[in-house]
């Protein structure tokens, strides 16, 4: 309770400073599902479609993670405060619930998958539906939608040596970005990420993307079922920043 009247507090403090500093708040946004599902990773369509015009309400640009990664890695321009959606896992109601509602507001998406589903299914921790091989190449042909890697299995890499990390993570032709299943990551995880020619690697990190961040282990906010709004927007602010900071102090 003490820590949401801390990080409302701290939300607060920043909307009254923002028009003033002018802050530069890029961020990733990571969802799972997008349903009914009484599950933490689940959230509902209705409170998407929320998120999605309470961003764009705050002016912020949804831009694709392409645009991100070049901007982090070669300084092509970016919008002052510029959000990419990213989903995890490649669960069917992807296509059936949370593209729809992308495409009303233009916002790309990017979807990291694994290969091997029957492996991966049970590492899930849930019965939803994943997205069938027919679904994934209708959706390849949908300019607002990316794919990444998820692992082969959705193993914890951070538990691999290094010849079971090129096997998990073996990057697929058409695949540039990689995102560590359930953000468990190791510094050797990193460095296979980038020898196997991944322009990118993704964490589960709060935060902003700033130009110090590491290519290959860039900060992403889960989108959490029971989330408030107002938590869920102060995710894409400096605001959610100093909050991960003093917290830490409270440990
Ligand atoms: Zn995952």
């Amino acid at each position: 309770m003490l820590k949401k009247i801390i990080a409302a507090f701290l939300y607060g403090v920043y909307r009254m400073l923002n028009p003033l500093f002018q802050f530069q708040d890029i961020s990733i946004l990571t969802y799972h599902s997008i349903s009914d599902a009484t599950i933490d990773i689940a959230v509902m369509p209705a409170n998407f479609e929320k998120h999605l015009a309470l961003l764009k309400g705050k002016g912020d640009a949804f831009v694709s993670l392409a645009q991100i990664v070049t901007w982090l890695k070669h300084g092509a321009p970016l919008p002052r405060r510029a959000v990419a959606l990213t989903f995890d896992d490649g669960y069917a109601d992807f296509e059936t619930a949370a593209l729809p509602i992308l495409e009303k507001f233009g916002a790309p998406a990017a979807m990291f998958i694994m290969s091997d589903a029957e492996t991966s299914r049970p590492r899930l921790g849930n019965d939803l539906p994943l997205l069938t091989r027919e679904s994934i190449e209708r959706l390849r042909t949908n300019p607002l939608v990316a794919f990444g890697f998820h692992g082969r299995t959705h193993a914890n890499v951070a538990k691999l040596s290094t010849e079971e990390l090129r096997t998990e993570m073996a990057r697929p032709d058409n695949m540039r970005y990689f995102a560590y299943p359930g953000g468990s990551y190791s510094h050797e995880a990193m460095r296979i990420a980038k020898e196997l020619g991944y322009d990118a690697a993704f964490a589960i990190k709060p935060g902003l993307v700033t130009k110090e961040s590491n290519p290959y282990l860039i900060q992403r906010n889960v989108i959490e079922r029971d989330m408030r709004n107002w938590e869920v927007m102060m995710r894409v602010t400096k605001a959610f920043e100093w909050y991960s900071r003093l917290s830490r102090w409270f440990k």
